[in-house]
């Protein structure tokens, strides 16, 4: 089973790609989370990405496609993918398809959440992660049990991103409405696209999600 999670930047995209690993024992494959490595890294692309994503732009399509190509290059067969956070424009979506096929594999759901937007802000702004295992937090609707300490591995270091701004925000909903919003037709016409209401509890998000998979 191979799915692209779409939504504009706070959907719940990560947290639901958390879960299907979790539950379904599925690969998430998040173009957000290898830039970011690579930034960390400083390898040639991450130098290259690292300003453009501060100021909540979209890094070149090559560069995302290349990146997804090496991972499902590097996945076993049997193994399902999420995609998060990619594709983004049209010739991404167009790619994904080419890439999928040189893989053996074929696109089977699109799932699209739903979201409003003013909401999303409140809920990027206040978002952080464990630095240790990753498990997602939010400032005032998922505080970690023990103040400081993650729940999942008692790690007491947490960091927030660079571009949960206000402001890069708003400009990161700007591209997702204007470039990533209109791939969706195409896979409107190929009758493989199911909206999920984002603004849900996490749980009924996650319900909804795997009601489209079984
Ligand atoms: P995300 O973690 O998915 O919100 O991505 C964070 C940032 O990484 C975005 O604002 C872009 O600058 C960049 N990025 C991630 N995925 C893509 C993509 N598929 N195409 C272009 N830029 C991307």
């Amino acid at each position: 089973m191979n799915i692209i999670l779409l939504g504009p930047p706070g959907a719940g995209k990560g947290t639901q790609s958390q879960r299907l690993v979790e539950n379904h024992g599925m690969r998430q494959l998040s173009t957000g989370d290898m830039l970011r490595s690579a930034v960390k890294a400083a390898t040639p692309i991450g130098l290259q990405a690292k300003a453009v994503m501060e100021r909540g732009e979209f890094v070149s399509d090559e560069i995302v496609s290349a990146l997804i190509d090496a991972e499902l290059a590097a996945m076993g067969e049997g193994v399902g993918a999420i995609f998060d956070g990619y594709p983004r424009t049209a010739a991404q979506s167009e790619a994904l398809d080419e890439i999928l096929a040189k893989h053996g594999r074929k696109l089977d759901h699109v799932i699209e959440l739903d979201v409003n937007e003013d909401a999303l802000v409140e809920r990027i702004t206040g978002r952080f992660t464990c630095a240790n295992c990753g498990k997602g937090y939010h400032d005032t609707f998922e505080t970690p049990r023990q103040q400081g300490v993650c729940d999942k591995c008692g790690s007491t270091e947490f960091k927030r991103r660079p571009d949960d701004t206000e402001e890069t925000v708003r400009k990161r909903m700007g591209e997702y409405r204007g470039k990533t919003a209109p791939i969706l037709e195409p896979y409107d016409e190929r009758g493989i696209v199911t909206r999920v209401d984002g603004m849900a509890a996490i749980d009924d998000v996650t319900a909804a999600i795997d009601a489209v998979l079984s």
